[in-house]
């Protein structure tokens, strides 16, 4: 957590600078609530939450009567905070129930850190001593899988693969999870192709993935990886993700190279789903638990 602020408020301090800077204004009048709300969409929060959020202050500011800005700066935190909505259940469904592992599949377009999301997470249940199984059924690419391999390697966690490349993804997913099955490991976690230019195709293949995939156990997870730094196109994405399969959280990586970080708000906003984790970086050990209070310091900082 402590790295997760300090991570963040680099990139993103340019947000609360400019926050700060309007509500320091001798007085705070209609023009100056536009502009925040201007700072605020640039920061990707998104239209109607930053048009929620202004109107909030507003009327506490009327309310309260006080525009002091040391007194106006806390509003504007615990209304962040409200709508970042730290009552969301942000909990990662790991297990399964009995016999069964529980099954997380990991979906996303190319590119976006699904496959170093996995890596970074099968990390840290190794860490926590779990049992896990990785499913690369990500066949398009023979790199993919290999990629996925290499994590898997790096922290001791077999990876089902196929060696052919275009296999079937619900074949290799299916595999993996009777792996998990059989060995009596705690979780499998399937790495997903995310190819967007055909809706259709994707929505029948990761369907497809999961209804096979539940022949073996209950889905218990459904993480969506989505890259910070693409803002509006990011959302874009999440819509289209969101009508294939039930997404249950949200993965926000590259917060590290962003000044963006609102998009956080957005996409919980749009998916009424939770944003569970965020990565901050290449390495390993650069994913954090998504924890509201945190974040929006940061982003004020
Ligand atoms: P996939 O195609 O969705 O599986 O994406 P990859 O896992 O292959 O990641 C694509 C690129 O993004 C790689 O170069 C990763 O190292 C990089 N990447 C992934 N997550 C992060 C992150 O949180 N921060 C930064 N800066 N780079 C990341």
């Amino acid at each position: 957590l402590v790295r997760l602020r300090a991570r963040l408020s680099r990139s993103n301090s340019m947000l609360g600078k400019g926050l700060l800077a309007l509500l320091s204004r001798e007085k705070i009048d209609q023009d100056v609530w536009d502009e925040i709300e201007e700072t605020l969409l640039m920061a990707d929060l998104g239209a109607g939450p930053s048009q929620r959020l202004v109107e909030s202050l507003q009327t506490r500011v009327r309310i309260e009567g006080t525009d002091d800005p040391a007194h106006v700066k806390q509003m504007l935190r615990e209304e962040l905070i409200r709508l970042v909505d730290p009552s969301m259940d942000r909990e990662l469904a790991l297990d399964g129930a009995g016999e069964d592992p529980g099954v997380v599949l990991v979906v996303g377009v190319n590119g976006v850190g699904k496959t170093t999301t996995v890596g970074k997470l099968a990390r840290v249940m190794v860490a926590e001593e779990k049992s896990l199984i990785l499913g690369a059924a990500d066949t398009f690419r023979a790199a993919a899988a290999d990629q996925l391999q290499t994590w898997g390697n790096r922290v001791g966690v077999r990876t089902v693969r196929s060696e052919q490349e275009g296999a079937d993804p619900a074949s290799v997913a299916y595999e993996a999870a009777e792996t998990a099955r059989r060995e009596g490991a705690d979780t499998v976690m399937i790495d997903t192709a995310g190819r967007l230019q055909n809706k259709a195709g994707l929505m029948d293949q990761l369907g497809k993935v999961k209804r096979v995939t539940e022949k073996v156990a209950p889905v218990t997870e459904v993480l969506l990886v989505i890259d910070a730094t693409t803002g509006q196109n990011g959302m874009v994405q999440a819509k289209v993700f969101a009508e294939v399969v039930n997404i249950t959280g949200i993965v926000l990586t590259k917060l590290d190279g962003t000044a963006k970080g609102g998009i956080v708000v957005a996409i919980q906003d749009e998916l009424g789903v939770p944003v569970k984790l965020v990565g901050l970086g290449e390495g390993p050990d650069d994913l954090a638990p998504f924890d509201p209070e945190g974040f929006v310091d940061a982003l004020l900082d």
